[in-house]
């Protein structure tokens, strides 16, 4: 009870604060320099050529979807494991989404499954890079190139993973990154699509900007678009972040190192998701698996006890009432995904987290267990 350790917590300065008030003087509070300054931090550090900020990574997904043109009759492959908001923005569209179970080591979507399910129906792959680390992207533009499938990366866990060396966002057509307060940078609200093509830049921004005309002639709407703009107070935060970006991933990397070691030394009797060789993680939470005969529900209510914030992450997607209610779909069509979702708990990740803070999450999280009488 001594102590309070939050899930997450947002890490901002002096920096922020400066730019904020820099643009709360300026006067120019939409389509500023701002917003232009934290776009250009995405194309520079992903030398990408395009880069559009949006209110929501939610916005950036659905922008993107627009974007490719998927429509009714549509059908994407993606994950049942994952934010919701991933599998949203093809319903927003009428596109159907293909659940393909995971893997259950990695928690990522099963790369062994995905060409069984394609059918002529099949327009893209929609990757989600889970808790930071990146999918195999090498195998998932093969498998796209030869059935000629549109690739989104949902990266929005994911800023500054890389596979096999390359930063994830920059395999696919088009790469999604969000920066909600516990994501690894935030902006309170927001997100960013990258791409390397012209036409879905140009789409992508009229959509987020009411469908305006791509020659941005005043009040000309060339199709229904939507209001998904970043404001540059927004931007402002989100500038700051991107120039601390790598201070905060190697805190947040040290901060997870430091877990597992602390996991192996005070025996705490969970296992981990297994990060590839070839993938370089951008921790986004920590997530530990539980046994599967413990309940996560009765760990949750014991940390809180003691003060500490913990959330089952994530819940199966296709289990959601309004999957169910949409698909029909059942208990037992992703098992793995179904597993992990039953098993998998966040724990208390953020930059500013201390060794004693963790080794009291650990003690607590391993006093939890030991009570549920398995270990
Ligand atoms: C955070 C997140 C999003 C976007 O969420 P917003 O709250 O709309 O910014 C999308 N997909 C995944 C996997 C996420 O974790």
């Amino acid at each position: 009870m001594s102590q309070q350790v939050p899930l997450a917590k947002p890490d901002l300065g002096k920096l922020e604060e400066q730019y904020l008030i820099e643009v709360i003087r300026s006067n120019q509070l939409s389509f500023g320099p701002m917003l232009h300054a934290f776009e250009k931090h995405f194309t520079k550090r992903f030398q990408i050529p395009y880069a559009l900020a949006m209110n929501s990574g939610t916005s950036a997904l659905h922008v993107a979807v627009k974007a490719l043109g998927l429509k009714q009759g549509d059908e994407v492959i993606t994950t049942p494991y994952s934010f919701v908001a991933s599998a949203n923005c093809l319903i927003y569209e009428q596109v159907k989404p293909l659940f393909v179970d995971i893997n259950p080591e990695n928690l990522n979507i099963d790369i062994d499954q995905i060409e069984a399910m394609i059918t002529p129906k099949t327009r893209a792959i929609l990757a989600v890079h889970i808790f930071g680390q990146p999918c195999n992207m090498r195998e998932i533009m093969r498998i796209a190139k030869k059935y000629n499938l549109y690739v989104i990366e949902d990266a929005c866990e994911a800023i500054g993973a890389t596979w096999e060396g390359q930063l994830a966002g920059t395999f696919g057509d088009i790469g999604v990154f969000a920066f909600y307060p516990n994501k690894q940078i935030t902006t309170g609200e927001g997100g960013i699509l990258i791409t390397k093509h012209k036409h879905i830049y140009e789409l992508g921004n009229s959509y987020r900007n009411q469908g305006r005309s791509i020659s941005n002639e005043w009040l000309l709407h060339e199709r229904v678009g939507y209001n998904y703009r970043m404001s540059d107070l927004q931007a402002a935060v989100g500038v700051a972040q991107m120039e601390r970006l790598d201070e905060i991933l190697a805190k947040r990397n040290q901060a997870a190192k430091r877990y597992i070691q602390l996991i192996e030394e005070l025996r705490v009797p969970v296992s981990l998701p297994k990060v590839a060789k070839e993938a370089y993680m951008s921790w986004f939470v920590f997530v530990v698996l539980l046994h599967e005969k413990v309940s996560q529900t009765r760990v949750i209510k014991k940390l809180s006890a003691c003060g500490i914030q913990s959330k089952p992450y994530f819940p199966a997607i296709h289990l959601q009432p309004s999957y169910k209610s949409l698909f029909q779909y059942k208990q037992g069509q992703f098992p793995h995904c179904e597993a992990a979702a039953t098993r998998t708990l966040a724990i208390p990740f953020f930059n500013s987290i201390t060794e004693e803070e963790q080794r009291y999450v650990l003690q607590s999280l391993k006093e939890a267990i030991k009570t549920e009488g398995i270990s």
